[in-house]
């Protein structure tokens, strides 16, 4: 057993410096009828949604007290006293680290160093998840009745933030807030994808009824099934960006965000703005 630091101040307050990622349990209980808004393949996904922090803002730090369990290849885990028996702590650990071997492969980045991953109580039953970048440290929070297969979805999306800033260094923190989270949920492949091939097929029934969310769309305030939509179609979107034009230009791409949605110089990298882009994605998706 260790007692986990406090988490730094600079590690909060922006946005870019981290991601919340709140579900609300209730609109995944099994059984239940609720609004629903993805096929119901994805019901058991994570079905993201990051609440974003508003500047100035902070979360609320966690206790990080819990039984540490060591390292196993990139990950140093410990997990909440009491949440998990033996054999489930054992088994995440297994999991955790097929999932950053996955996300590794599928993103073509590699983590520069160890990481931090903390699985904590959260007794009200939301699951969410948050990533500090810059200290190495991701976390979700989940509780007994949940099954841990979807803390697993939400960190696979939490260790590609990781990797971001790996790769691009500290342009991450600034980066399009449609590309940091639509390649965070694109590099979660399967692990946010259930049934469906690919974003692209995911998106396209919404996109066939006009359901679609502009991309540029700002999610705070949204509802929580409109906040995920967004997800998945930035997700989408991304797919798009780097099957269209390729991995090299939406690298260079990405390092040149102002963190809102739409800030990143599209022009510049493309020759086509984002409203342009938006129209070709949407016709991508269409003709898929
Ligand atoms: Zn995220």
């Amino acid at each position: 057993m260790s007692s986990w630091p406090r988490i730094p101040q600079s590690a909060l307050g922006p946005l870019a410096l981290g991601s919340l990622l709140i579900l609300l349990a209730a609109l995944f209980a099994g059984g239940r009828t609720t609004t629903r808004f993805a096929p119901n393949s994805a019901v058991q996904l994570p079905a993201g949604v990051e609440r974003p922090i508003p500047p100035g803002a902070t979360p609320t730090p966690w206790p990080l007290s819990g039984t540490y369990t060591g390292q196993m290849g990139m990950l140093r885990l410990a997990v909440a006293e009491g949440l998990l028996d033996p054999q489930a702590q054992e088994n995440l650990v297994t999991d955790l680290d097929q999932a950053l071997a996955y996300v590794v492969q599928r993103t073509a980045m590699a983590p520069h160093s160890p990481l931090d991953v903390y699985v904590g109580l959260e007794p009200g039953c939301g699951l969410h998840g948050i990533a500090y970048t810059d200290v190495r440290r991701v976390q979700v929070f989940t509780c007994p009745t949940l099954p841990l297969n979807r803390a697993v979805n939400i960190l696979a999306h939490e260790f590609v933030h990781q990797l971001c800033h790996d790769r691009y260094g500290d342009r991450h923190l600034q980066a399009d807030l449609v590309l940091a989270e639509g390649i965070a949920t694109w590099g979660a492949g399967r692990y946010w994808l259930g049934d469906a091939p690919h974003f692209r097929a995911f998106v396209a029934p919404w996109l066939r009824r006009g359901e679609e969310l502009p991309l540029g769309l700002s999610y705070v305030g949204l509802p929580i099934s409109d906040m995920n939509k967004l997800y998945y179609q930035w997700a989408s979107f991304v797919e798009y960006l780097i099957e269209t034009y390729g991995r090299e230009a939406f690298d260079a791409l990405y390092v040149t965000g102002q963190g809102r949605p739409g800030s990143a110089d599209y022009v510049g990298i493309y020759g086509r703005n984002f409203d342009e882009l938006e129209a070709a994605w949407k016709a991508w998706v269409l003709q898929g």
